[in-house]
């Protein structure tokens, strides 16, 4: 993979250039995806953003929004704006499994394949070029670098101030976890200084809940939450049937895998949801602990240091088990 300048060149003439990101978009994915459609659309560029599945509600306010396609309702608008497309930008996601159904389309096209993303081991024989930077706070922050490394602070709007705070938000934990170095702080007040209303955001993300969800939640935390006997870890697990009764929408069962971490002495918190026969698994830690590697090395999976994700193909129980029996060793 080339640095992320060889594509300076290539973008001095106005192109055709499909966006993507990763699966179960979250606000990083989709506020880099449509940031960085708001400032390439100002430079004459025609623009596709294309995500693999649905949204969650709580984002279905982001400026441009409603041109956004989904490859799951809509797969040959999503084939046909890649065959016609001259370059393809990969945001919040460094391995082409991470797409589900457009990993075969993207994986077969020819065009050039740029990364911006920040999570660790990039696939990176995949990418013409690109940029790739675990100790970023989120995507949304590594577009707002490009377009400046770009020349173009000056295109910086509101739509892209509103898209770009979205993801820098909810992938820092609303400014706490430890990615969030000065340059997240003088992103945002670069943002405020143009005019940014940032209240309304942190409003439609997390003040958006349905009383079913706030329920579901209360149910999840009281019944279904397994903290260790040494203090250390905390396991939420949630079979189909569990969920059944709530009739969740996709982004209900956001944000739930970090209660655990609330306790005190609680260094690691597991979430394990069983959905359509899937068994899909967030981990979260705290500290020197680094789940990423637990996940790739158990459950096929892999992300950050200290958040990441993966599958089982066991079964629910057995999937419990095991988990059990490995992750006491990663906890000093
Ligand atoms: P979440 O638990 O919120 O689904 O994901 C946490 C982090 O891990 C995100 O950065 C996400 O991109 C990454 N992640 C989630 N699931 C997977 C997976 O199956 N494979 C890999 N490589 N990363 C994942
Ligand atoms: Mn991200």
């Amino acid at each position: 993979m080339h640095p992320i300048e060889y594509i300076f060149p290539i973008l001095a003439e106005p192109k055709k250039i499909f966006i993507t990101t990763h699966q179960k978009p979250d606000a990083d994915a989709l506020g880099s995806s449509l940031g960085l459609y708001h400032y390439l659309i100002q430079k004459g560029h025609e623009v596709t953003v294309a995500i693999p599945n649905e949204l969650p509600d709580f984002l279905h306010w982001m400026p441009a929004i409603e041109t956004v396609l989904n490859y799951e309702s809509e797969p040959k608008m999503c084939e046909q704006a890649i065959a016609a497309c001259d370059l393809i930008f990969c945001l919040d996601f460094n391995h082409l499994s991470r797409i589900k159904g457009l990993e075969a389309p993207l994986r077969a096209a020819t065009q050039p394949r740029v990364l911006i993303d920040h999570h660790l081991q990039p696939e990176a024989d995949v990418f013409f070029c690109g940029t790739s930077n675990p100790d970023k706070s989120s995507t949304c922050e590594m577009i707002f670098d490009f377009i400046r490394q770009c020349g173009d602070e000056d295109l910086i709007n509101n739509d892209i101030a509103q898209c770009l705070y979205t993801g820098a938000m909810t992938d820092t934990g609303s400014f706490r976890f430890p990615a969030t170095t000065g340059s997240v702080h003088e992103m945002i007040a670069f943002f405020k200084h143009r005019g940014l209303e940032h209240s309304i955001i942190h409003q439609h993300v997390y003040d958006s809940w349905s009383a079913n969800r706030m329920r579901f939640i209360g149910y999840a935390l009281y019944q279904k939450m397994d903290i260790a006997s040494s203090g250390k870890y905390g396991i939420i697990a949630l079979s189909s049937k569990d969920m059944e009764p709530f009739n969740l929408m996709s982004g209900d069962t956001e944000g739930l895998v970090n209660y655990p971490l609330s306790i005190e002495g609680v260094q690691v918190a597991v979430l394990i949801t069983e959905k359509n026969g899937e068994i899909k698994m967030s981990f979260r830690s705290k500290g020197n602990i680094d789940v990423s590697t637990f996940a790739r090395t158990h459950f096929n999976g892999g992300g950050h240091f200290n958040a990441a994700g993966g599958r089982s193909d066991l079964g629910f129980e057995a999937t419990i088990e095991k988990l059990k029996s490995l992750i006491g060793n990663i906890i000093p």
